[in-house]
């Protein structure tokens, strides 16, 4: 069995489109700024949407822009940004991100995956977003949700996020590059989500193979909370 990808993405962007918006998502539509995107992004990895959002607007406040962001020290930023995850490495990055950026890139933000992985603590999930939602470039930022959900459908098969960007890359037609992301990310915090994915209101759970999901086995005296769970994704975090 194999989905059409215009059925499912078609499906899923009506119903996803109540879900709440990924934060990053979030920045750039309001503000359209490659610098609060870069930084959100850095922000966001390994940290829930919420914990980010948060994060992100104390120091948008402080740092509205690389030239404020300069007058910050790393143990400044630590406070601002604390309790995302990995707080005092990504502020490491971020202190050193303004003359990175100018002893780079002439202190503007780069458009390219090439050029924004060459700055340090920006891996390729990162810069793929900045280019997709700050550029509007098409790149597809393939995070954990993206790698899982495509392998649950067969659409690639692949061992970690990097084999599934250059599988998608191959495959998926170029008007879903931008937008995969934001779609997957909704639903997989929604509705497939990485343990007791809820099936049974699925809205493509017709179309879904669901392969590496099992049905739930109730243990003995323990109550199943969801009908399904999902082995465990290679390459997954
Ligand atoms: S049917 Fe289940 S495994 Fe397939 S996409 Fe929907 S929630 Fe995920």
């Amino acid at each position: 069995m194999s989905i059409s990808i215009e059925t499912v993405i078609a499906l899923l962007e009506r119903e996803v489109a109540g879900f709440a918006v990924p934060v990053v998502d979030l920045i750039a539509v309001q503000t359209g700024d490659p610098y609060r995107v870069l930084v959100a992004t850095i922000l966001s990895a390994r940290t829930k949407d919420g914990v980010t959002a948060k994060a992100a607007e104390r120091l948008f406040k402080k740092a509205p822009n690389l030239d404020s962001l300069a007058c910050l020290s790393e143990q400044q930023l630590e406070k601002l940004i604390f309790p995302v995850g990995f707080y005092k490495n990504k502020a490491r990055y971020l202190s050193r991100l303004p003359e990175d950026l100018a002893a780079m890139f002439g202190g503007r933000i780069p458009d390219t995956v090439e050029d924004l992985t060459e700055l340090p603590g920006v891996g390729r999930k990162t810069a793929n977003l900045v280019v997709a939602v700050a550029f509007g470039k098409p790149a597809i930022c393939v995070d954990t949700h993206v790698h899982r959900i495509m392998n649950i459908w067969g659409y690639v098969e692949t061992k970690n996020p990097f084999e599934t960007e250059m599988a998608l890359r191959q495959r998926l037609p170029k008007k879903y590059w931008i937008r995969i992301n934001s779609i997957l990310v909704a639903f997989g915090q929604e509705i497939c989500r990485p343990v007791r994915p809820h099936c049974d209101r699925c809205v493509i759970g017709e179309q879904c193979p669901k392969f590496g999901v099992t049905a739930r086995k109730k243990g003995k005296g323990q109550k199943a909370k969801g009908k399904y769970q999902i082995a465990k994704v290679k390459g997954e975090d």
